[in-house]
């Protein structure tokens, strides 16, 4: 039998948008099974729960897992070469987006090739349409009452609606 190849794509996700999506899609192609891996990230104070963030990513997947694609999410708040190492990934996806995103991660690669020589990171690129997303301003843009709808799932908006409905609630 032929080794399965896992790929481990680890975020925040917080929320979870239509450019993680599409890098999600794109990963499913290159790799036999996708372990999404949503970290913990306390120190970046995330609006949602990480079992939140974990239900939603579970949400937006489903279409793709029905398509027959092996896709998993889990929390993690080890270290991500070991988690890694853990899940059986040889390969760390993660995704680019403009000059901004490089520094960042050629650095965050360079050291998690120190730490375990036998895991690869592989950048993929968002489509045009996607590549400008982040969570940060689809959580500020819809904080200030903008139209989330094409940055992330219908469910995904509904969870935000509630949370700053919730923040502007106790502002008052
Ligand atoms: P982190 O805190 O690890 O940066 P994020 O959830 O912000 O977590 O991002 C996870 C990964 O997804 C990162 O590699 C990031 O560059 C990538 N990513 C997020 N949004 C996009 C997008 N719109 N297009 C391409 N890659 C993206």
């Amino acid at each position: 039998m032929t080794k399965k190849h896992v790929g481990l794509y680890p975020g925040t996700f917080d929320p979870v948008t239509k450019g993680h999506m599409d890098i999600i899609t794109r990963g499913c192609r290159v790799v036999d099974k996708l372990v999404i891996a949503v970290a913990r990230n306390d120190r970046k104070g995330p609006l949602f729960s990480t079992e939140a963030r974990v239900s939603m990513v579970l949400h937006d997947t489903a279409p793709l897992r029905d398509k027959g694609f092996e896709i998993e999410v889990l929390p993690f708040d080890n270290l991500l070469v070991n988690f890694a190492r853990e899940v059986g990934a040889g390969v760390i996806l993660r995704g680019l987006r403009a000059v901004s995103d490089f520094e960042y991660e050629f650095q965050m690669a360079g050291m998690n090739a120190r730490l375990d020589a036998e895991i690869e990171t592989v950048f993929l690129m968002a489509s045009e349409k996607q590549q400008f997303i982040s969570s940060r301003f689809v959580k500020e843009i819809g904080y200030l009452g903008g139209d989330i709808a094409s940055f992330v799932s219908p469910a995904t908006k509904l969870k935000l609606e509630e949370k700053f409905k919730i923040m502007r609630k106790s502002k008052d």
